[in-house]
């Protein structure tokens, strides 16, 4: 009951208000919170959506019965369950929708509530408080409003908090620099690669004193935050990590002491599964506040490691790391999430190449570079030559080249406007037939971005040495 009471007066607090009761509540009440609404999720998900319905059922796990995650037994909720069928998730007609780019390349869509949108507004505004972030901060918004998540949510969580704002969406980074002097922002909000671009602009034509450059959706090369933080003059550079099945952060970084993320673990229940002997498994989360289309025990596919008790900088809850790779073979790179089909569907058209190609993801100083490595077709490796020249004409190569560009832009427009837009870096590599494959099975996406330690590149997979739960993936 007093649980019941808590839950109704955290409900309707300011951000002022989350960041006092994040700070000080006692931990036998947040953790009395968190199990009462847990358990209150899980029985109305069951009571109003037909996916939890038919999948409990299946398993025979009786909602009311259910006290904490384990008594849920191996239930998950996949990415590919919300592929299927997002419309059995739903309890409550919903008031506004959010796509995701999936692994299978079908979008996933996920569905709130008008009521939830202000609500998951209040907790991003109490997380960019926490980050040092106040109501009388001037702030650029330009993560992307274009079917995604986080434009949207970035402005509500600003109209939350009572910041001065102009809702940019993801233009081209010259539109903000213009702008930054003119309404006195200080604070500029976008996708890392953006920021970067955007930094690079600064670099060159000169740049002011910003107090944060904050970005999410994708992860902050760590050797670009010191370059940034200089740039800009001594503004911060902070992260946020969240999804658009998370709606809100899961994890946002309100201290210096660690290179990962605090946890919201008061709308969020989440928990590491199948981990390895170091603690690195997969990132599974409860929703514990939504009603339209809660997700119970959904896996996200993303690897981390989570410590629970207080961060050495005193605030309480958990933390977890800066993510170690996925799960799949999706990359969230180049300014958005990539994954081995779309590469599939551009490079099956053009005919003069094989079926084999592997696209790797890298960085030259903080620019990021995506080689696309394919094969010439009906041009095998002289054996008296170098195995990597290919015997075409430099007229065929950039017809290759030409017509790899020409698929990319018919068929993904929104990626190749971020090429257009200097986010990224694109390389074409053309190698004889019959080369690229080394083992039975050839990884399509290699992503060698954030991998820095020497153990992590020995092996034939860039995640061999620290992901052990995948390691069984990459060689079969
Ligand atoms: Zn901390």
């Amino acid at each position: 009951m007093i649980a019941g009471l808590a839950d109704r007066l955290a409900s309707r607090v300011t951000p002022d208000g989350l960041v006092k009761l994040y700070r000080h509540a006692p931990e036998r009440i947040t953790g009395a919170v968190v199990a009462h609404r847990f358990r209150e999720t899980v029985r109305f998900a069951a009571r109003h959506s037909p996916f939890y319905r038919a999948a409990f059922a299946a398993r025979g796990i009786v909602a009311s019965r259910v006290r904490g995650p384990s008594d849920l037994g191996d239930f998950y909720t996949t990415p590919d369950d919300v592929v299927k069928d997002p419309e059995a998730f739903l309890c409550r007609p919903p008031a506004i929708v959010f796509e995701s780019s999936g692994t299978s390349g079908k979008n996933k869509q996920v569905y709130y509530g008008r009521d939830e949108l202000h609500a998951m507004g209040v907790v991003m505004a109490a997380g960019s408080r926490l980050m040092g972030i106040g109501a009388e901060d001037r702030v650029a918004n330009a993560f992307d409003f274009s079917i995604w998540i986080p434009g949207m949510l970035t402005h509500q969580s600003l109209l939350a908090s009572g910041n001065f704002c102009l809702a940019f969406g993801k233009v081209d980074p010259i539109e903000v620099y213009r702008r930054i002097e003119q309404y006195r922002f200080n604070v500029v909000m976008g996708e890392p690669t953006w920021l970067i671009r955007l930094t690079e602009l600064a670099e060159k034509h000169g740049s002011f004193p910003l107090k944060m450059l904050m970005g999410a959706a994708e992860e902050m090369p760590s050797q670009a935050i010191g370059w940034m933080e200089k740039v800009w003059q001594g503004a911060k550079v902070k992260m946020c990590y969240g999804s658009v099945e998370l709606g809100s952060a899961l994890g946002f970084q309100p201290c210096d002491k660690i290179s990962g993320y605090h946890v919201d673990a008061t709308d969020f229940l989440p928990e590491i599964i199948e981990p390895d002997d170091d603690g690195y498994g997969e990132l599974v989360f409860t929703t514990l506040r939504r009603r339209v289309m809660p997700l119970v025990r959904y896996r996200t596919r993303d690897v981390t490691r989570m410590s629970s008790g207080r961060c050495v900088c005193g605030l309480p809850g958990p933390t977890m790391e800066k993510l170690r790779g996925r799960r799949d073979e999706m990359v969230v790179a180049s300014g958005g999430n990539l994954y081995p089909l779309m590469f599939e569907n551009i490079l099956s058209k053009i005919p003069a190449i094989t079926p084999d190609w592997q696209v790797i993801f890298k960085l030259e100083g903080v620019r990021e570079i995506m080689e696309m490595h394919v094969e010439a077709a009906g041009h095998a490796a002289d054996d008296r030559n170098d195995s990597a020249c290919v015997n075409l004409t430099p007229d065929a190569q950039t017809q290759i080249r030409e017509d790899i560009h020409a698929q990319a832009t018919l068929q993904y427009p929104d990626f190749m406007k971020n090429l257009a837009l200097g986010i990224f870096g694109l390389r074409i590599t053309l190698h004889p037939a019959g080369t690229l494959r080394t083992g039975r099975k050839l990884k399509r996406l290699v992503d060698k971005r954030h991998y820095d330690a020497p153990a992590a590149h020995s092996g034939n997979g860039v995640f061999s040495r620290q992901i052990p739960v995948i390691a069984g993936e990459i060689g079969a």
